[in-house]
């Protein structure tokens, strides 16, 4: 399954603003994106003026990259979102935060949306009683989503519990820290998502 291997904070320095790829380092003044605050590169420290089609590359791949996805698997979200009722970009951002992997890191139960995948992957999750190794595997409401019994004294998570306190709660799932469960009680709004991206400019993209 192709991934992207290189460095995470590159992406950071790319996109203009933190994307918190690299979990706890992305709150500490280690962070790249707070030392050198400009983009990769040999010329990164040019202002370039970006043509209306760079814009709006820009804003897919600042959002593809948050959600750690490659193109293919990216653009086919959006076009089954752009098949269903209501508006495209609200349905596709309810789509990216459902995937399971997105749903684990949301849940405190991975520091980072990549480590979410490599927990899923690795048959740590338990999806309505059954494992479940497909990080895009799609949740709904109703749905709920524990640890595996042998792996729930894993240092990962424990270490994952620490930054989950930092983050902002939501409100579209319960968490039951202390039996590692978790149930999806309402579906995630645009809100939610806290992210500041122009969502206008992926679906005008796209739409080409
Ligand atoms: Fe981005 Fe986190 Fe790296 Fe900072 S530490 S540049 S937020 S990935």
């Amino acid at each position: 399954m192709a991934k992207y291997n290189g460095p995470r904070c590159r992406l950071c320095r790319r996109e203009g603003q933190k994307l918190f790829l690299k979990g706890e380092r992305c709150l500490t003044d280690k962070c790249s994106y707070e030392r050198r605050e400009f983009a990769p590169g040999m010329h990164g420290q040019r202002r370039a003026k970006l043509s209306e089609f760079g814009t709006q590359l820009r804003e897919k791949q600042k959002v593809k990259r948050v959600y750690g996805m490659m193109e293919g698997p990216f653009r086919n979200l959006f076009k089954k979102a752009d098949q269903e009722r209501g508006v495209t970009s609200d349905v596709f951002f309810k789509k990216l935060e459902l995937r399971l992997d997105n749903v684990i890191y949301r849940m405190g139960w991975a520091s980072s949306r990549q480590d979410a995948k490599q927990a899923v992957r690795h048959n740590h999750i338990i999806l309505n009683g059954k494992r479940c190794n497909i990080p895009s595997a799609q949740v709904k409401v109703g749905d709920t989503i524990s640890l595996a019994e042998k792996s729930k004294n894993k240092g990962r998570f424990e270490q994952a519990d620490l930054l989950y306190e930092k983050r902002p709660k939501l409100a579209w799932f319960e968490v039951d820290r202390a039996k590692n469960i978790g149930k999806i009680v309402a579906e995630p709004t645009r809100d939610d998502i806290g992210l500041a991206v122009k969502e206008r400019l992926i679906v005008e993209l796209y739409s080409k």
